[in-house]
Formats: structure tokens, sequence, C-alpha cells
């Protein structure tokens, strides 16, 4: 195995069990393949871990080990796998939903490896060179928890950062279906797991659709932004809304919300959409005197990176001051921002700022986050990427 080492001091990440080294803090190393074991070891030759090694992205180690004797193979992806669906049935009391994210990459032990279970079925993405070479391994240790196959879906932008071309089709499995039927919170779903956003859903939010459903007042006019295909609208209705007017600029999510909603036996009167960008959708509500007892803001990733962060910050606070200054008196807003780059601190003080500049009284109820099979590791900060806020206006 080829030796890294790493100059004077920059080991400390690894020793406080950060799984990254950046391209900067590599010193003398062995020449090695992208996606490569490597050792890696500090300035003074000491080990400190095994992992990946990346030639062209900035971060060009990620762990796979902090054990010098671990083999890093088949049998090493299976252990990690188990684990991780372990943790599961623990955070779940054995209980398991039927769809939720298996292997959340670094902070399950596995840089670059997303595996998310649809009622049987697992979608995989590798975003890593590392996790690239192991491709049937994972597959081959996900089979017992994916009776009906293995999907990938390595079309994800990271690829590119390591030079590798999108990847996507079966591995496992016989003759996969064009969608797959889940349950999520007693709703009906269809996991377009060939298209799809992400693996095909946004398994993140299935508790926040919980909390949804359980804060809708009766009867109320719900507004969700940037619905994709519908969860949030659909828990809304479930949780007693009148309607919901659920907008998104994708033909395609819409498409699917509305089949979403008739699988649901709910109206085109209940859940209506609207194919419109939310910036000028929301303005053309405040220019036509509308407003709503809840408003949902699930919006993209503004910001991947710290420098983008100032412009992001100024999304958010538009956004949040126009959902503001539609909401009724007492309206619920249910605000939210899935940008790793915008930490909890800065989220908290754009939401403050819309709200004194929106000359709103808004009151914060509940913080929200990621679902618990999205478990981040303490070393990983990173791993905390989806803040929410529930919040009154007074
Ligand atoms: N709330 C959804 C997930 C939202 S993902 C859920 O629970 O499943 C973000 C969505 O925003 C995507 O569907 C994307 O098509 C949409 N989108 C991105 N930019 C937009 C814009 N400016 N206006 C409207 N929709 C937008």
């Amino acid at each position: 195995m080829k030796d890294v080492f790493l100059k004077p001091g920059k080991e400390r990440s690894l020793l406080r069990r950060h799984p990254w080294i950046f391209s900067g803090a590599v010193g003398r190393a062995e020449a090695a393949d992208d996606g490569e074991t490597v050792r890696i070891l500090s300035s003074r030759g000491e080990f400190l871990a095994l992992g990946c090694r990346s030639n062209s992205s900035a971060i060009a180690l990620r762990v796979w080990s902090f054990d010098e004797n671990e083999t890093i193979d088949g049998s090493f992806f299976k252990r990690r796998i188990d684990a991780a669906y372990a943790l599961r049935q623990r955070i779940f009391n054995g209980a398991l939903p039927e769809a939720f994210r298996l292997v959340y990459a670094e902070s399950d032990g596995l840089p670059g490896v997303i595996a998310d279970i649809y009622a049987g079925l697992a979608v995989i993405q590798l975003s890593t060179a590392g996790a690239d070479r192991f491709r049937e391994e994972i597959a081959k240790a996900l089979l017992p928890y994916a009776p009906r196959g293995v999907y990938e879906r390595s079309d994800v932008d990271g690829r590119k950062r390591e030079n590798l071309p999108p990847v996507t089709g079966g591995l496992r499995g016989e003759e996969l279906p064009e969608k797959i039927d889940f349950n999520e919170n007693g709703l009906r779903f269809q996991c377009d797991f060939r298209q799809g956003h992400k693996t095909g859903f946004y398994l993140d939010q299935r508790l926040n659709r919980a909390v949804v459903a359980a804060e809708t007042p009766a009867n109320a006019e719900v507004l969700n932004c940037f619905c994709y295909t519908g969860g949030f609208g659909l828990a809304a209705l479930r949780g007693g809304a009148k309607t919901v007017v659920n907008v998104d600029s994708s033909e395609q999510a819409l498409a699917q919300a509305k089949v979403h909603a008739k699988l649901n036996g709910f109206s085109e009167e209940q859940f209506k959409t609207e194919c419109a960008d939310v910036f000028q959708y929301l303005r053309s509500c405040r220019d036509a005197g509308k407003s709503f007892d809840m408003i949902v803001l699930d919006p993209p990733k503004f910001a991947d990176t710290v420098a983008r962060r100032e412009k992001a910050a100024r999304g958010y606070k538009d956004l949040n001051l126009l959902a503001m200054k539609l909401l009724r008196p007492g309206g619920k807003l249910f605000t939210f921002s899935c940008s790793g780059a915008m930490d909890d601190d800065l989220f908290g003080k754009v939401i403050a700022a819309a709200a004194l500049d929106a000359k709103a009284d808004f009151r914060i109820v509940q913080k929200l986050m990621q679902g618990p099979d999205h478990p981040a590791s303490a070393a990983f900060p990173e791993g905390h990427y989806l803040k929410g806020i529930y919040g009154i206006k007074c």
C-alpha cells in the first residue's frame, strides 16, 4: 500500500476523527491512482488512518478506517453497512419506515456512499473515486436489506470534482419497475428512482412532513413553495388543510405531485399546482393581496460553499420576507435551508432580519433538522446540513 505523509501539524483533524484531508495538507506522497486505498501518516511517520486518494478534488484523502489492521475489501463494506442497518434498527426501535436512508456517507464511516431504501429497493449514489472502486462490494453488502434489488444513481455533481463520469443503472435485481411505491407517514408515494432528484425522493424531510401534518390548522389555506412531488402539501391536507397551492418550477415534478394527490384521494380543488418561479409567485400574491394560514418554504441549496454564503443569505432573506408578508396573523411558517454553508446561527439571523423587514412579530416555536435516519457523526459537523424553523407570525 502506498504511503501519504501529511505536512507537520496537519494530522489534527484526523486525531479529532474528522475524515477529510485537504490537498494543501498533503506532504510527501507516493503517487497513487484516483480512488486507491493508501496509508495516511503524520509528518513523523505515525499511522493515522487508511483512506482513499483523490488527485483532482480539493479533498485529497477521505478516511475509510482509523484501524491500521483493517483491510478495505468486501467484508469491510459488509461490516460498515451491517452496522449502519443496526443503527437504523436502534433509531426506530425495530419499526423501520418503508423508505429510509440506510447509509449516510461519512457519518456511517463510508465517505462517498449514500444508500436509500424504498420498499426493499436500494438506490445508491457513489460520489468519490474511492467509493466508485467498490461498487460491486457495496451492492453485494446491501442485498440483505434490499431484496428487490440495487439501483445506482451516481449522477451527482460532486463526481465531476473527482473526474468521474455519471453512472446510472441496475446493479442487482431482475426487471426493476419504472417507479417504486412506498408509504410515508400514512401517505402513498411513488419514488421515481430513475429520474427524480437525489435518489428519487427527499427522505430527509420525512419527520418534518409529519410535524407539518400535526401542526396544520383545521381548514387552513396553505402555500407549499418548492413543492417538488408534493410531500409537504399532502402532509398538510392529511393534517386537515382545506386547500394547498403547490408551487414549483419543474413541470415534471408537478406532474408527479398530481399523481401523488390522486393516489391519496385528494381532488384538484384541494391540491392545486402552479408552475412558477417561487420568488415571482410570492410577489404576484403580494400584489394581488392574497394571504395564507400556513406557508412551507423548502428551497434548493442556495450555497454549497462558504464563498457563496453572503449571496445565499440574501436569497433566503428575500424569500422569507415575502412569505412572512403573505401570512395572516397567527399564520404558521415552516422554513428550511439545506445549504451546508448556512449554519444554524446564520439561518437564525436571516429569519430575524426577514421578520424585522416584514414588520412581523415572528415567534420561533420549534427548530427542525434532517430526519433521524440521517444521523450525523459528532466528529463530522458537515453532516448537519438541513436546518428548519417553525414559527408563528403573531
Ligand atoms: N419540499 C420538497 C423538496 C424540495 S426540493 C419535498 O418535500 O419533496 C426543491 C424544489 O425546488 C425542486 O423541486 C425544484 O424544482 C424547485 N425549484 C428550484 N428553484 C425554484 C424556483 N426558483 N422556483 C420554483 N421552484 C424551484
